[in-house]
């Protein structure tokens, strides 16, 4: 039996795109093994948002070459974003190992078929289609691409423009998943709140929201990533009708400077920002609010950083990804003048990083007395792990449930990461 590894790098979306190759994989036939010696072939799903995640393929790639030249196997599949813009590069790092490059940007449906047909022609077994199992959570993508080009982004040119997809396949894909088990459905999009606009419904967003809210049987509904500048009072009124909807947003800032947001285009103002979570935190008292940031972007100066600095003090946010600029080929910002400094970056970084573990802790810690319900979606060593609407994850000593189940625990401990709890 053929055997593969995936290796996935990146967002969400690269994710549920990784679970949906393996899902066509093991319908085939094929058998998923983590050590990747043992593999026939790796699949790699790339992601180039930053340097970092670009120079791992590119390793990965390397190491899967060396494997092959050794051992005459694996050999690398490599989709996702760096396969969009960098094909030379990986053909040149993996040589005879590459047997296919698959464009980020192709749909999923043709990067499968063409996966297929590459297997196809180097295997001899027979193909045998199987079940597949369901999950507690599943990801839902609901648009690919994004139009909005913020000087420091390279998605819109390795996804290129959005494309909604038919309410009724999402629709079809949710009742599906609900049917098979899962009770709770995150939908994504790069710009979610864009939803539906290239399909010609400009309230697209929230006519989604409310159909997936109504399916029988779904528990949990969440989205993924909302853009700030396109919220308004009246698609928060609508979200709070919701009943599944988790009290959970996550705002992306990038910057708590004008100046800064100005030059990444973002298209909001520091207090619009501050006005929106206010509005959040007024709808939706217990909801958590988490963001990304970046520090470094060229031309950031003391003064700016420090603007930065407050908005995470005053906000308060439950958890923040903060991250060091990374220049991108292709974007607007790579050509920007004054380049922050490396060392300056990392400093920047770790002191924000400081400031947002205390807060998170404080945050957390105000959850040890109270009873919250989780979902069960993984096990460890005599452990469950479950999650909250507010989508803290929660370590419950013992087995508290089974996959999927929804379970009352009180929280005993917190730390920046986790809280702790016992079942009740
Ligand atoms: N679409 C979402 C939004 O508007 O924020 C986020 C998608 S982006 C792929 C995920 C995160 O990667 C961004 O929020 C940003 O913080 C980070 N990111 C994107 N480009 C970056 C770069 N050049 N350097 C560092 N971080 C970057
Ligand atoms: Fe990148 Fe901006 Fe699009 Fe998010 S909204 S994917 S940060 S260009």
């Amino acid at each position: 039996m053929m055997k593969f590894s995936i290796v996935t790098f990146g967002c969400q979306i690269n994710e549920y795109e990784s679970d949906k190759f393996r899902e066509t994989l093991i319908n085939l036939g094929f058998e998923e093994v983590n050590d990747l010696k043992e593999s026939d072939f790796v699949l790699f799903n790339s992601c180039s948002v930053r340097e970092k995640s670009e120079a791992k393929l590119l390793s990965g790639v390397g190491f899967v070459r060396s494997l092959y030249e050794k051992y005459s196997h694996p050999r690398s599949i490599v989709t996702g974003c760096v396969a969009t813009t960098e094909e030379k590069k990986i053909k040149k790092v993996g040589k005879d190992s590459v047997i296919a490059i698959l464009k980020g940007n192709e749909s999923l449906d043709e990067r499968r078929k063409k996966i297929f047909d590459t297997l196809n022609s180097m295997s001899t077994q027979t193909l045998i289609p199987r079940g597949v199992k369901s999950k507690a959570f599943e990801f839902v993508p609901v648009i690919f691409g994004c139009n909005s080009f913020c000087t420091y982004c390279i998605v819109p040119i390795t996804k290129g423009r959005e494309k909604s997809r038919p309410l009724d396949e999402i629709i079809g894909e949710v009742e599906t998943l609900v049917r098979s088990g899962t009770k709770e459905i995150v939908l994504l999009g790069q710009n979610i709140n864009h939803y539906g606009i290239d399909i010609g419904n400009e309230k697209g967003f929230i006519e989604l929201l409310e159909n997936v809210d109504r399916i029988e049987g779904i528990k949990r509904l969440r989205f993924l990533t909302s853009y700030p500048a396109d919220f308004d009072i009246e698609i928060l009124k609508r979200m709070r009708e919701l009943k599944h909807l988790c009290p959970h947003f996550h705002l992306p800032v990038q910057s708590g400077s004008n100046r800064i947001l100005g030059l990444m285009k973002r298209g909001y103002t520091r207090e619009y920002y501050i006005s929106l979570v206010g509005k959040i935190s007024e709808l939706f008292g217990k909801a958590s609010i988490t963001t990304d940031i970046i520090v470094g972007f060229p031309g950031e100066t003391d003064e700016d950083f420090l603007e930065t600095k407050n908005l995470i003090e005053k906000i308060k946010f439950d958890k923040s990804f903060i991250v060091a600029y990374s220049k991108r080929p292709y974007t607007l910002a790579a050509k920007m003048e004054g380049q922050v400094d490396d060392t300056l970056k990392r400093q920047r970084l770790n002191e924000l990083l400081k400031i947002q573990n205390e807060i998170s802790l404080e945050k957390n810690h105000a959850y040890i007395g109270k009873t919250v319900e989780i979902l069960v979606e993984g096990f460890g060593n005599d452990l469950t792990f479950g999650r909250i609407t507010q989508d803290k994850l929660v370590i419950v000593e013992g087995k508290a449930g089974n996959l999927g189940d929804l379970v009352n625990v009180e929280i005993t401990d917190a730390d920046f990461i986790h809280l702790r709890g016992s079942k009740l």
